[in-house]
């Protein structure tokens, strides 16, 4: 099961990661009162569908140059005109197919002064049998291009399950994304938050591209992708009603009423 970023950012929020500021809103208006709530001067607006890819998505329904459904934004009114702008029409990026998602729902969130973006994510992997770390200097890309034309930047690491993350494994972590302090002792707290997060919730995938160093040094999660195991929602309730049937195919959800797992596909 996937989840929307904001909502895996709030679940990682209660174990202790960093993550800015915002709201969930489904209006222009709770847009404009989300804004007024935050610190700004900087904010985002950011679509909220079960697909990365956003920022460079385009909409179908507005122009070839209209911004993409992750937009930075220096005013109450810009964040509202943005929402009534998105709120309704149809996003296509790279992971929806070209039918695109209807967007519902946006996220309103305190803007980040960036000064590197990171690549972190945790996922099982099959050939070693362990929660892995996959980690790269080159965030806020496509992590699979970065895999095939320059693989040395990427680092795996698999965590043993008995010792769950040790020091060493923090280090070898931060050094690999070239963490200096603050971010570095942050960073090391971090990896074992998360993993701490992905082992208690049986998360199979939590993808945080970026995860990125503020100008002032420290870290912050600045979009999280979360997808849970289905075989072990039955012991996470909290989990299972974070669950937004309108992200889902209806043929997928009427087969799960009687625990079938059934995968449409394209095609005859
Ligand atoms: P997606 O991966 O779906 O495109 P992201 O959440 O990664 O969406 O956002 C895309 C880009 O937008 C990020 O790489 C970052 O540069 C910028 N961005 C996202 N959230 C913020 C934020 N809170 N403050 C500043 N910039 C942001
Ligand atoms: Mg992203």
């Amino acid at each position: 099961m996937n989840i929307h970023e904001y909502q895996a950012k709030a679940v990682l929020k209660s174990y202790g990661a960093p993550v800015a500021a915002g709201v969930a809103v489904f209006s222009a208006q709770e847009a404009e009162a989300a804004a007024k709530s935050l610190p700004g001067p900087v904010y985002v607006v950011k679509t909220q569908i079960h697909a990365g890819g956003r920022g460079k998505g385009k909409f179908k329904e507005l122009g070839p140059d209209a911004k993409g459904g992750v937009r930075v934004v220096r005013s109450v009114d810009e964040v509202k005109s943005n929402a009534a702008e998105m709120l309704g029409n149809t996003l296509v990026t790279k992971q929806t197919g070209p039918a695109g998602k209807q967007v519902n729902r946006l996220y309103i969130e305190d803007g980040a002064a960036i000064a590197r973006e990171l690549y972190l994510s945790l996922l099982v992997d099959r050939g070693t049998g362990r929660v892995a770390f996959v980690c790269s200097t080159e965030g806020g890309m496509d992590i699979e291009t970065v895999a095939a034309e320059t693989p040395e930047k990427i680092l795996t690491l698999p965590i043993d399950p008995e010792s769950g993350v040790t020091d060493l494994d923090a280090i070898r972590l931060a050094e690999a994304l070239k963490l200096e302090e603050p971010a570095k002792s942050e960073g090391m707290a971090l990896f074992k938050t998360l993993y701490k997060a992905f082992t208690d919730k049986d998360m199979s995938l939590l993808e945080i591209n970026p995860l990125v160093v503020l100008e002032d040094g420290h870290v912050r999660v600045l979009d999280a992708k979360v997808s849970f195991e289905n075989n072990a929602l039955f012991r996470h309730p909290d989990i299972a009603e974070l669950r937004d049937e309108t992200e889902e195919d209806p043929k997928e959800i009427e087969a799960s009423k009687y625990d079938l797992s059934y995968v449409a596909l394209d095609g005859d």
